[in-house]
């Protein structure tokens, strides 16, 4: 693989850049593999990566059945923070932060990580109880947040309206080292790097049936014919259920549409993430300029990756008194992606009762920051059956009682 570099960027000036390798290749699969990760979203290819890398296996191979981050990795708002209430979550997303902030590095792929600060606001007495106790938690979990009054908010972002009659912002939970990182060249980054390890990024390869013998995984079925492995690992965001299903075996978990939406580009106006989660919007400002702007679920569980013309006009409206400047926006592009929501907003990383077979799911609104982490901490897990990062996140907990509950952190009217 040729590394990237500025050297490389002025060679390539002078010879029409016609020297550059293919990012990764388009192998046809083998008969089998060690392990089978299905799912080439942000979290897939983050597990197959760490499995080569931490653990030395690089007999795997991605099955993708569209193309690399096409579902909700390529269609995320991409807000990165760790601000998370419950120690086990905030040990797991900060694991991921950190991560980040190397990535660019680590992978040799710009991933375009920006540490500019997010700050979730406080509208209402309720919130503000909620945040200070969690600027607590986080203080004694080693994440650094903490609480900011209404001055420092209007400080940080001067575009904010924070008087308003309704919703007066009272303050917010600020993570300096929050961000954002540009989605898709996340999971480019890792689909080069596990290519250059030798592992199979297969696209267009859809898994259709799982086989077993003995209780124990033995491969899959795919549109490209059967593949073996010995290990595998379901990573599949809002299709698990579907994915469980063919497993045999059923998850805790609804599969529903989260909408988001960008502005025409403006020039800069912004450079923080506020999210305001009693009203429920979110907003930053993307390179280009875009106002990107994260809406809510659907109303009901669903497999459709679309907008609605309803979520734009209810996520604006909630918007508009704290940021009074997008009433004169025109909006410029809406999407959706299937999330998978757990009852106690908090991911699943498991083994599951098919032997060998594990599953990683479950991060709703929320898994793009967890991207890294969460595919450090898979990895180990399929690697040596156990990792300290996924223990509290096992399936089990739902029958146990041991929700870890996130509700407020997850920060999505759900
Ligand atoms: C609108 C929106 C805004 C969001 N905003 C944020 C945010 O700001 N911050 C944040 O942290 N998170 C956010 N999220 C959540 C985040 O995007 C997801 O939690 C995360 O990207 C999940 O990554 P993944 O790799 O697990 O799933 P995905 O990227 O969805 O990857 C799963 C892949 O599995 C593939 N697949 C499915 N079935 C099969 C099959 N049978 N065979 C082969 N492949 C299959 C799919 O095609 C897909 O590519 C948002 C999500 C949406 C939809």
């Amino acid at each position: 693989m040729t590394r990237y570099s500025a050297f490389a960027i002025a060679r390539e000036a002078f010879r029409q850049h016609k020297g550059w390798d293919r990012a990764w290749e388009s192998p046809e699969p083998r008969k089998s593999y060690d392990v089978i990760i299905v799912g080439g979203g942000g979290h897939g290819l983050a597990t197959a990566y760490h499995l080569g890398k931490n653990h030395g296996i690089t007999n795997v191979a991605v099955l993708e059945k569209g193309w690399l981050g096409g579902g909700n990795t390529g269609r995320n708002t991409t807000i990165i923070r760790s601000n998370y209430l419950q120690d086990p979550s905030a040990a797991l997303y900060e694991k991921s932060r950190s991560l980040y902030e190397t990535m660019s590095q680590d992978l040799n792929y710009n991933v375009m990580f920006s540490p500019r600060g997010v700050m979730m606001l406080a509208q209402t007495e309720h919130e503000v109880r909620g945040y200070k106790r969690t600027a607590h938690a986080n203080a004694l979990q080693g994440v650094t947040t903490e609480w900011i009054d209404a001055k420092r908010v209007k400080e940080l972002c001067p575009i904010m309206n924070i008087d308003g009659p309704r919703y007066p912002v009272l303050g917010a939970l600020w993570q300096a080292r929050a961000g954002t990182a540009r989605h898709d060249a996340v999971a480019w980054g890792y689909a080069r790097a596990c290519s250059a390890m030798g592992m199979h990024i297969i696209q267009k390869c859809e898994v259709t049936g799982i086989t077993s013998q003995d209780g124990r995984v033995t491969g899959v079925t795919t549109n490209r014919g059967d593949i073996g492995c010995k290990k595998m690992g379901i990573v599949v965001a809002g299709h698990s259920g579907a994915l469980a299903e063919m497993a045999g075996f059923r998850l805790p978990i609804e599969s529903v549409a989260l909408q988001a939406l960008v502005s025409e580009p403006i020039k800069p106006c912004m450079d923080v993430v506020v999210m305001a989660n009693t009203v429920h919007g979110y907003m930053s400002q993307s390179d280009k300029g875009e106002m990107v702007i994260g809406g809510g679920t659907d109303g009901y569980n669903n497999y459709t990756q679309r907008g609605s013309f309803h979520h734009i006009e209810e996520t604006v409206r909630a918007l508009v008194e704290t940021f009074p400047m997008i009433s004169r926006l025109k909006m410029l592009r809406q999407w959706g992606g299937v999330v998978d929501v757990t009852g106690d907003r908090s991911p699943i990383l498991s083994k599951t009762p098919l032997d060998g077979c594990f599953i990683n799911c479950g991060w709703g609104t929320g898994g793009f920051k967890a991207t890294p982490g969460s595919g450090w901490a898979m990895a180990e897990l399929m690697a040596k059956g156990h990792s300290p990062l996924t223990d509290a996140f096992g399936l089990e907990r739902f029958r146990e009682g041991r929700f870890i509950d996130e509700s407020v952190a997850a920060g999505v009217a759900h």
